[in-house]
């Protein structure tokens, strides 16, 4: 009795055992497993029986699974470009640190675009045809560099890294101006773009992904700034350039609050009333070291940096409080920037400086390029039109340098044209010159619009423009731009009958 009741004993434990060591294996190894993914590995249990603990680690192998499918897509997100699936800033710059490392000196290049006038694609046709035509770039750039690393860096910027000299990335450069150029077909839309590329070497352009993206984004600077649709290599000269434009940024920022900025006075003289009609607001800015900058130098600066929009409403409210100590029969214009023109503040700050000032709407003539006509027509007729209804007159400045178009003038009621400088140049030399001046100034009478003739040097000059109808003269011959306080001198010497025929 007593030896099978031991033996009993001795099979139970043993039994149980054996069934505790069955269940606990797979438990054991689910725990490992649990532990290895945890410690970011990758593992799978073996599934051996059909019971609860079968479907258990069946379950923990799918959720295994399910979690490495989503970091997987996670880290695509963190390197990639969701809209056009190309790498990102982020991947750009790991794979320019990893050229430079592996390479050890090998050349590459690293070519950084943007396109010339993405933003008027956005405005005019929509956000979903601008990405649609992003995402066609993006395929334009992997044919053109099947060998290159494609990135986007965001908006309409791309990069490209291409192993290869500086010989072969001219090439390169040049293969991707012209493929941007070609027009593309975007949700039924013909779309001509064209981009601008910047070009640094490695590693003589730098030995960092910082700096190398910098100097070619320089390079890329460069080469919009010398007219769009081409393709420039970063130069040394290029960095310097750069310092200097930011330290006269800052030093821009100060000027207006330092009262570095002037206003000069330059007068338009009118033929048929034989005296000064108006005066043009020329801004001046005198510089505590450089001396007396030109705006040539300073408004673009100004216009990059969005330091237009203080500078500009400042030199509008100056303006208008100068102009009404003179007669009421003189007009004061002031040049008013496209990027002012964009802002929607222009028209509460131009009825300021009329408030302000007190000076009549009639007496203030707003002069504005054509280059504002280049981007989006119906918007900028629209802006012009509400400028009108304040009562303020409308010059277009420049007339002939740009993208004029004769069905801009029939659209809107501009009040004056100013004739570009570069056709009064050319009166005396050139006999074509003269029916140029002709044919604007028989289209402007057409118009009922009037016209003024910029940079008249010489009384030859002025006799031609007499003779050609022309109604306005501004001019060294009468005065180059001086400070407001001799306006009253100048007034006194032009009146008369000096300048009569
Ligand atoms: P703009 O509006 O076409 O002004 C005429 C320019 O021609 C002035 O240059 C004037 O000094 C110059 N000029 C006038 N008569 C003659 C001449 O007989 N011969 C020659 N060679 N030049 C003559 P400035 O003052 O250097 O201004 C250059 C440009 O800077 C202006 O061209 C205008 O576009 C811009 N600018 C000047 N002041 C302002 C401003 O307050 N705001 C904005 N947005 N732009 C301004
Ligand atoms: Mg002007
Ligand atoms: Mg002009």
């Amino acid at each position: 009795m007593f030896g099978f009741g031991a033996l009993g004993v001795v099979l139970a434990i043993v039994g149980a055992f054996a069934a505790s060591r069955r269940l606990a294996r797979p438990i054991i190894a689910l725990e490992a497993a649990a532990r290895k993914v945890s410690a970011g590995e990758h593992a799978q249990v073996e599934v051996e029986t059909r019971d609860e603990i079968g479907r258990l680690a069946r379950s923990f192998n799918r959720m295994v699974n399910a979690v490495e499918e989503r970091e997987r897509q996670i880290a695509h997100m963190a390197f990639h470009d969701s809209l056009t699936g190309l790498a990102n800033r982020t991947l750009l710059r790991e794979q320019i640190a990893l050229a430079l490392h592996r390479h050890g000196g090998a050349d590459f290049a690293l070519f950084c675009l943007d396109l010339d006038n993405f933003k008027s694609v956005n405005d005019t046709l929509g956000h979903p045809t601008g990405d649609a035509l992003l995402c066609e770039v993006a395929t334009r750039l992997a044919e053109t560099c099947p060998q290159g690393f494609v990135a986007r860096l965001g908006g309409d910027e791309f990069a490209v890294i291409v192993q290869d000299g500086s010989g072969a990335a001219d090439q390169t450069g040049r293969a991707i101006v012209q493929a941007l150029t070609r027009p593309f077909t975007v949700n039924g839309h013909r779309i001509v773009t064209g981009g601008s590329v910047g070009i640094a070497l490695a590693p003589q352009d730098g030995q960092d992904a910082t700096s190398l993206l910098k100097n070619a984004d320089l390079a890329l600077y460069r080469a919009k700034h010398d007219g769009k649709g081409s393709h420039r290599f970063f130069e040394n000269a290029m960095d310097a350039e750069a310092q200097a434009r930011r330290a006269m940024e800052v030093d821009l920022h100060d000027a207006l609050r330092n009262g570095e900025l002037e206003l000069h006075f330059q007068p338009l003289f009118g033929l048929s009333q034989n005296r000064v009609t108006a005066f043009e607001a020329l801004m001046r800015w005198n510089h505590p070291v450089r001396g007396l900058v030109s705006p040539i130098d300073f408004i673009p600066l100004a216009e990059e940096t969005g330091l237009i929009i203080p500078i500009g409403e400042w030199a509008l409210h100056e303006a208008c409080r100068i102009a009404t100590s003179w007669g009421d029969d003189i007009r004061v214009a002031v040049n008013v920037s496209p990027v002012q023109f964009r802002s929607s503040t222009l028209n509460s700050i131009v009825l300021q400086a009329l408030a302000r000032s007190g000076l009549e709407p009639q007496r203030l003539e707003l002069e504005i390029t054509e280059s504002l006509f280049i981007d989006n027509v119906e918007a900028t007729l629209a802006s012009l039109h509400s400028l009108k209804v304040l009562g303020v007159r409308v010059a277009l400045d420049d007339f002939g340098t740009g993208y004029s178009s004769l069905s801009y003038l029939r659209s809107f009621p501009f009040d004056k044209l100013k004739i570009d400088r570069s056709f009064i140049v050319d009166l005396l030399a050139n006999k074509g010159a003269t029916a140029i001046i002709r044919a604007i100034t028989t289209l402007a009478d057409a118009l009922g619009i009037e016209t003024t003739a910029e940079g008249v040097e010489s009384s030859e000059q002025l006799d031609i423009l007499r003779s050609e109808g022309c109604n306005q003269i501004q001019g060294y011959l009468f005065s180059r731009p001086i400070p407001a306080s001799e306006v009253p001198a100048l007034l006194v010497k032009l009146s008369g009958s000096r300048m009569a025929a």
